[in-house]
């Protein structure tokens, strides 16, 4: 039998009636036998998440603020879920226990997961399925990163009896034996990784859009929806910023062929969007797939005479944010000049100023000049290295709406082209390229 793995985000958790929705939608098909959550998300615009809320917790706990206070607000969002679902279960135990936990332990990492834990525990009630904490099949290595190996093994044995399971999202493990998250939104992770350890036919990722959308809809009104995408479009999408799905959610996946599928709680009748290997997928007949962006960077300019004759030059610049232990995101580069492109906040504080220094010390340039609040945009799609104009279209759609580009970066993949605009002209940049290939 064919099983699907189906995760469902904030918004399908934040509250009872939504979570009885949830439930058909999983009745409605046998094969959606194991169950990923997230923590109750918002429940109209303004209120706020169950994760931001035990962030409020945990820093009112360390910092001698109102932790009692802080996390009462997080206790009325399950008691007010249990009492809509009508559901026998001693949420005020569960909750008392989780909160003597919580300063115990005394541990960011453990206060945020709780929010799936309280979640998942509830939602395994209503399903009348097996609850399994990810903090017993999901674990990390030394260096913070998934042990994927254990981790698979350890589902696929938690599962093996379970004709239906709900795991919590968001946390595994860490390799000293404490509770560990992913990074925010990390539950879509969470989803991949038990698809790939119970050999998924469909990994289902429910949330509250219609599909992956060809840009952001808070910027674009009812953007076009893409019908199917790769596993390449999509990591180039979402780690630029289309944050519908966490981009590190297609690792455990890609490597066993899942499909993923994108569908939408509150209409669960509209088809979605899949997303395949490039060797499986059908194109979109677009040359642009889609376009996602991030505000906040920071370019460090370098200019020096003849740079490319002299070996080693970017590896001792390089060396530099190492040292520093500043990820750098973009080098484009030219015969004399070459520019860092870093999130502004990896640079805060004193930083910014000692990594200027040492690269002056260490190579000494004619030039170093520091561009901030730098917006990067991505357009990406397979058919873009085929069809010629591309380019050209872009830059002069951007043009014409006024924007001045300062940087550019045309991935060696060759199914995107990078803009860096202040950001300032972020949005407007977005909507300029947005109606130059979809309207
Ligand atoms: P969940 O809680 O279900 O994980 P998220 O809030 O993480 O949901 O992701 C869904 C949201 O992603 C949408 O409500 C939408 O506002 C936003 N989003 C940003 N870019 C895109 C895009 N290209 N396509 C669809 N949604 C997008
Ligand atoms: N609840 C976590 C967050 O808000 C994880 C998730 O929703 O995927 O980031
Ligand atoms: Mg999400």
């Amino acid at each position: 039998m064919a099983i699907k793995v189906c995760k469902f985000g904030g918004t399908s958790m934040a509250d009872g009636n939504v979570i009885k929705s949830v439930k058909n939608i999983i009745d409605g098909d046998m094969d959606r036998r194991f169950i990923i959550v997230s923590a109750p998300g918002k429940r109209y615009s303004g209120d706020i998440k169950v994760t931001d809320l035990l962030y409020d917790s945990y820093n009112a706990l360390v910092s001698g603020g109102d932790f009692k206070k802080a996390f009462a607000a997080v206790k009325s969002r399950y008691v007010s879920i249990v009492k809509e679902l009508n559901l026998d279960f001693d949420i005020d135990s569960v909750l008392e226990e989780t909160e003597e936990r919580i300063i115990k332990e005394r541990s960011e990492d453990f206060t945020a997961s709780r929010g799936e834990y309280l979640c998942a525990r509830i939602v395994a009630g209503v399903l009348n399925a097996k609850f399994i904490d990810a903090e017993n099949v999901i674990f990390f290595d030394e260096n913070g990163a998934l042990n994927g190996e254990k981790s698979y093994k350890a589902v696929a044995e938690a599962v093996k009896d379970a004709p239906r399971a709900v795991f919590p999202g968001f946390y595994g493990r860490g390799a000293d034996g404490k509770v560990k998250t992913f990074s925010r939104g990390g539950s879509d992770i969470s989803g991949a990784i038990v698809a790939r350890a119970v050999h998924a036919s469909m990994y289902e990722n429910w949330t509250d859009v219609s599909g992956f959308l060809a840009c952001d809809p808070r910027i674009v009104d009812s953007p076009r929806r893409i019908k199917s995408i790769s596993y390449k479009e999509l990591r180039e999408l979402s780690y630029m910023g289309a944050n519908v799905l966490h981009s590190e959610s297609i690792f455990p996946v890609r490597r066993a062929n899942i499909p993923i599928n994108i569908k939408n709680t509150f209409r669960p009748g509209d088809e979605g969007t899949l997303i395949l290997p490039t060797s499986r997928y059908t194109p979109c007949g677009n040359i642009v797939t889609g376009v996602a962006g991030k505000k906040n960077f920071t370019v460090i300019f370098i200019e020096k005479s003849l740079m490319n004759s002299e070996v080693g030059f970017i590896a001792d610049v390089l060396n530099v944010l190492k040292k520093e232990g500043v990820p750098v995101e973009h080098i484009p580069s030219g015969i004399d000049t070459m520019s860092l492109v870093v999130e502004s906040e990896c640079l805060q504080g004193e930083k910014l100023n000692r990594v200027i220094e040492e690269i002056k010390q260490s190579v000494e340039p004619d030039v170093v000049r520091v561009i901030e609040n730098i917006a990067l945009i991505a357009t990406v799609g397979h058919g873009m290295s085929s069809s010629v104009g591309t380019s050209s279209r872009l830059f002069s759609a951007i043009a014409a709406a006024n924007i001045n580009v300062k940087m550019i970066d045309q991935g060696s993949s060759e199914i995107n082209i990078i803009v860096g605009v202040s950001n300032n002209d972020y949005e407007k940049c977005i909507k300029a390229i947005y109606r130059e290939f979809f309207v």
